[in-house]
């Protein structure tokens, strides 16, 4: 269950807040498919994984995270703890798996220029998914898991969370500015710029910060490194009082779309982990373009247009992949939504997400 809200919103933006949300409620996954796509990830953990090589296969992404929407993408994880794995997990198993994959009838891309491997499997449509199913899955893609379990907890402190990150995926993907591979910015990049404005730029703030509040003392057994980074959050909810920000949804929105309208992308990085949520591009180096030899040799170019900090891997910007275009028309869609927003009136907004 979600958590409850004590007092209700203020309502200023009520036909906004009714516009998001008319927007976002015919996406919301149903039981049913969330049902369908976990016996998906158990027939491909037991039926086929496990019979090539013992390991873990763990969800992680928006299944997990609570920004699911209908149709949308099953994430995977593979990690194998064992000593003398038969096949190695991140040269190997990867190719052996997407053979595999074939003989079971899934369409199969097998990228292994990125960062990490990563199978991308396709299913036409079934009786179970009559739209299909894409899934991604990655080889010991280990700080995604936390990141993860960051998101699914800032989502479980306050309901008005999610509801902004669906219409924000829904409003970026019908814009065309929601594709890692078309130089714009991946749905995780956009989580990560609401949770920088709900955590310190919404006033008062509606969201702590759960990697700076608190004494910092680990409870037992808790992980706090992952690959040399530091992962720990707060994460005792009981202990978190409720926001004193009582703004509607839609006002939210609108506070959203006009501070990125006139946010200064070429001097600033946006990060959840710092207090005040702000870094130069001075201050982490991230002032050009930088090239580094990847897995096979090939280069991999790092552009630093448009800065997102991770929040545990500091090193890497989310927003890489955002070319100097994708960066225009991201602030073109910004100030056009915090212009249509700022008209309240129905017939202006709904243009809000007109397919571009
Ligand atoms: P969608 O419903 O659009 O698939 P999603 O919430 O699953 O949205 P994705 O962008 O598919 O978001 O990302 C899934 C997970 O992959 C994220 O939770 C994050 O752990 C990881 N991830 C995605 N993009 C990046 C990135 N640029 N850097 C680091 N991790 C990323
Ligand atoms: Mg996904």
């Amino acid at each position: 269950a979600g958590p409850t809200n004590p007092q209700p919103y203020q309502d200023a933006y009520s036909g906004f807040t009714e516009y998001v949300l008319s927007i976002n409620r015919p996406q919301y996954p149903s039981a049913n498919e969330m049902y369908l796509k976990e016996q998906l990830r158990s027939l491909i953990d037991v039926e086929i994984v496990q019979r090539i090589q013992p390991s873990r296969v763990i969800p992680f992404g928006s299944l997990v995270n609570g920004f699911a929407t209908a149709n949308s993408d099953l994430d995977l994880c593979i990690l194998d703890d064992s000593p003398n794995p038969r096949y190695k997990i991140k040269t190997e198993l990867p190719e052996v798996l997407a053979a595999e994959f074939e003989r079971y009838g899934f369409e199969v891309k097998l990228l292994t220029k990125t960062r990490i491997p990563i199978i991308k499997l396709v299913q036409g449509p079934t009786a179970q998914f009559p739209l299909g199913l894409a899934m991604d899955i990655g080889f010991e893609n280990r700080l995604a898991l936390h990141n993860t379990r960051l998101l699914a907890t800032y989502s479980r402190i306050d309901s008005r969370l999610r509801e902004m990150v669906l219409f924000v995926k829904h409003w970026a993907k019908v814009r065309g500015i929601n594709s890692s591979y078309h130089g714009t910015l991946s749905s995780y990049g956009y989580v990560l710029t609401i949770l920088h404005f709900l955590i310190n730029v919404a006033s008062p703030s509606c969201l702590p910060n759960l990697q700076h509040i608190g004494a910092q003392v680990p409870v037992p057994f808790e992980e706090l490194e992952c690959e040399g980074y530091n992962i720990w959050f707060f994460k005792d909810l009981t202990n978190i009082p409720p926001s004193l920000n009582r703004r509607s949804i839609g006002e939210l929105m609108a506070e959203y779309f006009s501070y990125y309208a006139q946010f200064d992308f070429r001097n600033m990085v946006i990060s959840i982990r710092t207090p005040g949520g702000l870094l130069t591009k001075t201050s982490k180096g991230w002032t050009q373009a930088l090239d580094r030899v990847g897995p096979e040799d090939q280069k991999v170019r790092s552009r630093n247009f448009l800065c997102i900090e991770d929040p545990f891997e500091i090193t890497h910007n989310v927003g890489r992949t955002v070319g100097k275009n994708g960066l225009y028309d991201i602030r073109g869609e910004y100030m056009r939504a915090s212009k249509l927003t700022r008209a309240r009136d129905p017939r202006v907004f709904r243009a809000l997400c007109e397919q571009r």
